[in-house]
C-alpha cells in the first residue's frame, strides 16, 4: 500500500506516489491523525497552505471483511482548531484500499481560485482544472461526473459549503447506487478540501481485485464467525436493519435524554412522529426501502432510502442525530421536512449536526419561530447561496451564538453536541468533554452501556463509573475506526466475546498479526495520543475538556438533573 500525495501549490499540482515507511500497520484513523500530528503545524490556519487533508480507508479497506469500509477524513479542523478525524460510510473506502492507496494527502494551496477534479484508476493519477464544476452542489456534481466517466466509479466531493470554506462543511462519498448521500461531517474537512481547491476525487477500481489476506483461511473463518455474531445480535441483526438508528429517538426521548428545545427539556411531545418506527413504514408505503447498506459488505444495512410523498426519490434515510437535530432540538415533528433538511444538508455539502444546533441556537435568539420547518428550510438555502446571513450560520453553533449574542451554546471545543443530553446521560457527557474531536457522540458511545445495556450498565444518572466507561470506549473506538469497520459493530463485540475475538481474528489473519487484547488496547491509546499530542501543540489545555457551564447549573426535566462529573475527574480520561 502507498500513499499519494498531492501538492496543490504547485502551478500543475504535484503527485507523488511513496510508501508507507514509518506510517506501515496504521489505517483509517490511525493514519490521518499520524500524518497530521506529525506532518501538521499545529499553529497553522486550518485553510492555510500547511494543513493537510488525509483521506484514508481503515486497514481492511479493499479486503473481503465484512463491515470494512468506513474511510476517515483528516485535518487540522476549522471548527475546533483541533486535530479531525470525521469518517463516512459509501464505496470510497473499499475502492481506494483495491486502487492499493493507504491514504490520499492533499498538501499546499492553489494560488488561483479555480477548481480540480482528479481522477484515480489502476494506471495512475489525473488531475484537471474543471471551472464548469464550480458551486454545484453535490447531487448536480455527480450527475455531472457520471456522464463523464460512467456509473461503475465512487466518488470523494465537496459542496459549496466546502468551496466557500463554511466550517460546518462535510466531505461527501457516494453510495452503492452513486449518490453523494454519505458524509464525513464533522468538524469542517470541507472546507479544508475547499480550500486546497480540490472539488471532487473520482475513483475508478476497474480490472483491480481485492486485497488478498496473508492468511487466507484463518481471515476467511474469523469473517465468517463474525458476520454470524452480528446476525445473531439483537441490535446489529434486528434493531439497526428493521429501523435504522432513528430506532433510537422513541428510546431516548423515553429515557428523557432527547435533547430538546436546545437543551432546555429531555422529552419531545412529538417523538413518536418522527421515530425510526414511522420513518420505516413510509418508506415501505412509498416504494423507499429501510434496510439498505451504504457500502458493499455492510451485513447490519442500518440505511435506507427515503421518498417523498410522491414515490421519488428524497434522500438516503436521515439518520437518528439528523432527525433529532433538526427534529426535536427545534420543535419540529415533521418527518418529511426533516428529510428534506437532510437532503439540501448533503447537497450543500453540511454537517446535519452542526447545522441543527446552529438552528436551534437560531430559534434560542428569536430569529425564527421554534418548530418553524419552512423557516429553517430557508434559512439553510442562505447557507448554499453564501449569503451574508448563510455565511454566519455556515460557520457553526459556536460563531452563530457569538454573531446574536446567545448564552446557551451546546459545543465543546467549539463542536455541536449530537443528541444525548450529558444531563441524563452522565457518561455521553464525558465523551464530550474530553473526545480530541469536540463534542462527539462516535468518539466512544457510552450509551451503550449506560442505556442499551449492551457489555453491562453504568447508571446514566450518576457520576460514577463515567470517567472509566469514556476512557475505555474511547480507546477501543480509536481502534475500530483505525480498521475502517463501522462502529455499530461495538454492540456485538461489547455483548458477544467470540464476535470481538472473531473482529480481533480477522485483522490478524489478514496481516499475518498476532494482536492480543492488549495489543488492541494499546494501538488505540497510541492513536489517542497522536490526537492529544496535536491539540496540546495546538494550544488546548484541560479547561477546553469541559461541557459550557449552563450544563452543570442548570437542571434538565424530566430527571431534573445536572451534569455531575466534576472536572478533576475529566482530567483523569487519558490518565492510563
Ligand atoms: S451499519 Fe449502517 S453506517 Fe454501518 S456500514 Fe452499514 S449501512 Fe453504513
Amino acid at each position: 500500500m502507498n500513499i499519494l500525495r498531492i501538492n496543490m501549490s504547485a502551478e500543475t499540482p504535484e503527485v507523488k506516489v511513496e510508501p508507507l515507511g514509518d506510517y506501515e500497520g496504521l489505517g483509517g484513523r490511525a493514519l490521518t491523525s499520524a500524518i497530521v500530528s506529525r506532518e501538521v503545524d499545529p499553529l497553522c490556519h486550518p485553510l492555510g497552505a500547511d494543513n493537510k487533508l488525509v483521506i484514508a480507508p481503515g486497514l481492511l479497506g479493499g479486503t473481503a471483511a465484512a463491515m470494512s469500509g468506513r474511510i476517515s477524513v483528516g485535518c487540522k479542523s476549522p471548527l475546533t482548531g483541533g486535530i479531525k478525524e470525521a469518517n463516512s460510510g459509501g464505496q470510497a473506502g473499499h475502492v481506494l484500499g483495491r486502487l492499493g492507496y493507504a491514504a490520499i494527502v492533499l498538501e499546499g494551496k492553489s494560488k488561483s481560485d479555480d477548481v480540480y477534479k482528479i481522477y484515480i484508476n489502476k494506471d495512475g493519477v489525473k488531475i484537471e482544472k474543471d471551472n464548469s464544476l464550480k458551486m454545484l452542489p453535490n447531487y448536480d456534481l455527480i450527475e455531472k461526473i457520471k456522464k463523464e466517466y460512467g456509473e461503475k466509479i465512487a466518488c470523494i466531493s465537496i459542496g459549496p459549503a466546502g468551496e466557500m470554506k463554511m466550517s460546518a462543511a462535510s466531505v461527501a462519498v457516494t453510495d452503492m447506487e452513486l449518490r453523494p448521500s454519505r458524509h464525513a461531517g464533522r468538524g469542517g474537512v470541507g472546507a479544508v478540501m475547499g480550500a486546497k481547491g480540490v472539488k471532487v476525487i473520482i475513483l475508478d477500481d476497474a480490472v483491480t481485485t481485492p486485497r488478498q489476506p496473508k492468511n487466507d483461511e484463518a481471515f476467511k473463518d474469523a469473517n465468517k464467525r463474525f458476520v454470524a455474531g452480528l446476525q445473531k445480535h439483537p441490535v446489529t441483526g434486528q434493531g439497526l436493519p428493521t429501523y435504522g438508528t432513528n430506532i433510537l429517538t422513541n428510546i431516548i426521548n423515553e429515557v428523557g435524554a432527547y435533547p430538546t428545545y436546545n437543551f432546555k427539556e429531555g422529552r419531545f411531545a412529538g417523538a413518536r412522529k418522527i421515530s425510526g418506527e414511522v420513518q420505516a413504514e413510509l418508506e415501505k408505503q412509498r416504494g423507499g426501502n429501510p434496510t439498505h447498506g451504504c457500502h458493499r459488505g455492510c451485513v447490519i444495512r442500518c440505511s435506507g432510502i427515503y421518498h417523498d410523498k410522491d414515490g421519488r426519490y428524497l434522500t438516503k434515510q436521515p439518520e437518528y442525530e439528523t432527525v433529532w437535530a433538526n427534529g426535536g432540538n427545534l420543535g419540529i415533528d415533521d418527518i418529511d421536512k426533516i428529510a428534506m433538511l437532510d437532503f439540501i444538508y448533503d447537497n450543500y455539502g453540511l454537517d446535519t449536526i452542526e447545522m441543527g444546533v446552529t438552528l436551534g441556537v437560531v430559534m434560542e435568539a428569536g430569529l425564527i419561530k421554534w418548530g418553524d420547518a419552512d423557516a429553517a428550510i430557508n434559512l439553510i438555502h442562505e447557507v448554499g447561496k453564501g449569503t451574508y446571513l448563510g455565511r454566519i450560520l455556515g460557520n457553526g453553533a459556536a460563531f452563530t451564538g457569538k454573531a446574536f449574542g446567545v448564552e446557551r451554546v451546546p459545543v465543546v471545543k467549539g463542536q455541536a453536541l449530537p443528541a444525548y443530553d450529558p444531563r441524563a446521560v452522565q457518561g455521553i457527557g464525558v465523551t464530550y468533554a474530553t473526545s480530541p474531536m469536540g463534542a462527539d457522540h462516535t468518539a466512544g458511545y457510552s450509551i451503550a452501556l449506560n442505556v442499551l445495556k449492551t457489555g453491562g450498565f453504568v447508571d446514566p444518572l450518576k457520576p460514577e463509573g463515567q470517567v472509566d466507561l469514556s476512557r475505555n470506549l474511547q480507546i477501543a473506538t480509536a481502534f475500530i475506526d483505525s480498521t475502517g469497520m463501522c462502529l455499530f459493530i461495538a454492540f456485538a463485540l461489547l455483548d458477544q466475546p467470540d464476535t470481538f475475538q472473531a473482529f480481533v481474528d480477522i485483522v490478524n489473519g489478514f496481516y499475518g498479526w498476532n494482536m492480543s487484547d492488549k495489543d488492541v488496547v494499546d494501538y488505540g491509546k497510541k492513536v489517542l495520543g497522536f490526537e492529544r499530542d496535536f491539540n496540546l501543540r495546538a494550544g488546548f489545555t484541560k479547561q477546553h475538556d469541559r461541557l459550557p457551564r449552563f450544563f452543570n447549573k442548570e437542571p434538565v426535566p424530566p430527571h431534573n438533573m445536572v451534569f455531575m462529573v466534576k472536572d478533576e475527574e475529566l482530567d483523569q480520561v487519558f490518565n492510563w
